[in-house]
């Protein structure tokens, strides 16, 4: 849905906004130099509290940030992910520079028409300046475990190209080529420091922070959909803070953390009040659901009345209502939040989940959450067996009656089938909605069942999106994949090497 726009506009542009990853279909919404400058009034707000928790001397950071093709639309508007608009804004550069955080990558590295070979030399440039980093960080955090999952499997790539000053044939762009000729000189004793470094790692723990040394935190979005990969940014981090960073989207930001120093699990925003119109409409139970980005104006039959900024009590959740300087007007987000506190007048919000009711066949209701917590449960068992859920997703079966919740998994390593045959079974009694429950009881929903899908297959995924003009900086993998996505749900069925059903029930 193109959201209502009140002019006057200095510039719009085409961006994915929240459906454009999680949906699969871009969304057209504004962007303007005020919404820039809003952006960067986040960045320097929560900058300013790291700082005083983590301060950090002159130098670089490395940033797992990428941009996707700009392109014009028929009016003549130039039309780009957000992320692109920001890293493409020479104001992004300045304030980058003011903040001690420059990216270590050259130009052409980040707006590199490759995201794969720009991932390549994004590492390169980390090893490079390994003294200089100062921290690690992207948009979402699923930018950062795949930039060190890659780095598991080039890293003797990158050692020979430190050893003899040569870029691997591998990228192929001459503009990103000769960006990189300029950095890469022969250097055999950091080819040989990383190689024994990468020989004695148990497993990549604490890779992180053997690679560089005087890094000080890992920064990126961590909470919501970027929660499940905690445990493996944990892990890659060793002893290294991972501090979550702000809270916003592609129609405009929200809100700034300003207690770093808390666990990512615990991490709240504080709304920044002057960067956009804030309401809030109070959850209540059993309400119908909405179309994400809908022009609210419609909500006072069914809904309660939206609340303003000071109004909000804590302890309750709320969904977000956006009116912002690039002209959206009462948007809908679709995301839900919690007040925790206030911060001075401003309220302080937990991220709960999306709006959007994920699974549901009859009168069950299982949200990200639901599904994301069913799947720690599930992979507990696999941890014992040393096994890890690289990524998930789901999807509602009706072709099959009764309807049933298949949950496609990407393991590493080889499992027994006793141990998925249990985590499937685990799987469908961690759902635990009533409405589910009573429904399986009765044989109203079927077995649940697991997917096992081929490892690269999320990988597929992402590239899938990539190649739609999604920018890998704002991927988030779907955690339900329905009619809309048929592609993607393809791509998870062409894959699959085994499933099970579940006999919990
Ligand atoms: P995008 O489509 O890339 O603009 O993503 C925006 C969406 O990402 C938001 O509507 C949220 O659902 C999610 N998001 C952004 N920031 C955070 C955060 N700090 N914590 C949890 N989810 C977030």
């Amino acid at each position: 849905m193109i959201p209502f726009l009140i002019p006057p506009f200095k510039l719009i542009f085409v961006a994915n906004g929240s459906s454009g990853t999680t949906q699969g279909k871009p969304k057209f919404v504004p962007f303007n130099d005020e919404l820039m400058e809003t952006t960067l009034q986040i960045y320097r707000t929560s900058y300013a509290f790291r700082k005083r928790e983590f301060p950090i001397e002159n130098g670089k950071a490395l940033q797992f940030i990428y941009s996707s093709k700009q392109s014009k639309t028929q009016g003549g508007l130039i039309a780009g992910t957000t992320t692109t608009n920001v890293f493409r804004n020479p104001q992004f550069k300045k304030a980058m520079e003011a903040m001690q955080s420059q990216c270590c990558s050259p130009d052409e590295v980040i707006f590199g028409p490759d995201s794969h070979q720009s991932l390549y030399c994004h590492l390169l440039c980390g090893l490079i300046f390994r003294q200089e980093i100062q921290f690690i960080s992207s948009t979402f955090s699923h930018s950062i475990v795949h930039g060190f999952r890659t780095f598991e499997q080039v890293w003797e790539e990158l050692c020979v190209d430190i050893r003899e000053g040569e870029l691997t044939s591998r990228i192929t762009f001459p503009s990103v080529r000769s960006a990189m000729a300029k950095l890469l000189k022969p250097n055999p004793q950091l080819a040989d420091l990383i190689r024994e470094k990468c020989l004695g790692m148990n497993n990549w723990y604490g890779l992180v922070r053997e690679l560089f040394p005087n890094a000080k935190y890992i920064y990126g979005i961590m909470t919501g959909s970027m929660e499940p990969y905690l445990k493996k940014l944990r892990h890659y981090a060793g002893d290294l803070p991972l501090l979550s960073a702000d809270y916003g989207s592609s129609e405009g930001w929200i809100g700034a953390n300003v207690n770093p120093i808390v666990p990512p699990e615990s991490a709240t925003y504080v709304v920044l009040p002057n960067i956009g119109y804030f309401e809030f409409i109070p959850l209540k139970e059993n309400v119908e659901e909405h179309v994400q980005g809908e022009v609210s104006n419609s909500f006072l039959s069914t809904e309660p009345e939206p609340v303003g900024l000071t109004e909000v009590k804590v302890g309750e959740e709320y969904e977000i209502i956006i009116t912002s300087f690039a002209g959206l007007y009462r948007y809908r987000l679709g995301d839900v939040v919690k007040v925790t506190g206030f911060h001075n007048l401003s309220p302080e919000l937990k991220f709960v989940r999306r709006r959007n009711l994920m699974l549901t066949i009859n009168i069950d209701k299982n949200t990200e959450t639901d599904l994301q917590l069913a799947v720690e449960a599930a992979s507990k068992l696999n941890a014992e067996e040393k096994l890890e859920v690289l990524d998930f997703s789901s999807h509602v079966d009706l072709s099959t009656d009764p309807g049933h919740y298949v949950i496609f998994w990407e393991i590493n390593g080889e499992v027994g089938d006793e141990v998925l045959k249990e985590c499937c079974n685990c799987l469908d009694r961690s759902f635990v909605d009533a409405g589910y429950v009573s429904s399986r009881k009765v044989n109203a929903i079927g077995p649940l069942e697991l997917r096992i899908v081929q490892k690269g297959t999320f990988q597929n995924i992402l590239d899938h999106y990539v190649g739609l003009g999604a920018a890998l900086s704002q991927f988030k993998t779907p955690r339900c994949v329905g009619p809309r996505n048929m592609e993607v749900l393809q791509i998870l069925c062409d894959n699959v090497v085994k499933s099970y059903f579940s006999t919990a029930f």
